[in-house]
């Protein structure tokens, strides 16, 4: 079994926030082992509470066009989210809740080592980007610590309110150059500050 096997079993035996009473399942991610990309969202709605998987339902869909659009595969990526088990009635995240979550996340980025976290919406951007706004650093990129971090608005907000749909779309569109570069700059061993991307 390998090693995010074993912390997902972890993960379904977590019983730290009041929510693990009224879960299906634990959605603690899913993705290739080895992804170069680790997307971050917020929490499980209904449908990943089903079936213990992040994104399958209306905000999935749309990431998954997302991705395509970029010439990604689900497959190839890594898909996450901020906590693991479903808010009742779709509540955004407690603090408590996040902050309870937060080994598990950690502890899967330290198994995946990406190349680039995204975080979807603003819930995971606090995470990464503390006292940021999405509507200034959104489809921009920083680096710390050998791993970039862009940030992007969530799937569903484009869902909600039509003019930010372009604007996902276009964000997306910059991971495969951004990949490219990181690769590039690994490669010939030059420093971060060259990466042109960094607009933070
Ligand atoms: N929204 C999220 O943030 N995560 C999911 O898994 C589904 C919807």
């Amino acid at each position: 079994m390998s090693a995010l096997s074993e912390l997902y079993e972890e993960i379904a035996l977590c019983r730290q926030c009041e929510i693990a009473k009224f879960r299906t399942n634990t959605v603690p991610g899913e993705g290739a082992e080895d992804a170069e990309i680790l997307f971050i969202g917020e929490a499980p709605g209904w449908h990943e509470d089903q079936q213990g998987r992040p994104f399958v339902g209306p905000a999935g869909q749309l990431l998954d066009q997302l991705l395509a659009s970029s010439s990604l595969r689900r497959e190839q990526v890594y898909i996450a989210n901020v906590i693991k088990c479903r808010p009742t009635g779709n509540r955004d995240p407690l603090p408590a809740e996040i902050q309870n979550c937060r080994n598990w996340l950690e502890r899967q980025i330290e198994l995946i080592c990406p190349k680039i976290i995204v975080t979807l919406g603003r819930y995971s951007m606090a995470m990464f980007f503390p006292g940021k706004s999405i509507s200034k650093i959104h489809g921009t990129a920083q680096k710390r610590d050998n791993i970039i971090y862009y940030a992007m608005y969530h799937p569903a907000a484009a869902l909600h309110q039509r003019n930010l749909r372009q604007v996902i779309e276009a964000d997306m569109l910059k991971i495969p150059s951004l990949l490219a570069e990181v690769k590039d700059i690994t490669q010939i061993e030059t420093q971060p500050e060259q990466l042109k991307m960094f607009e933070v």
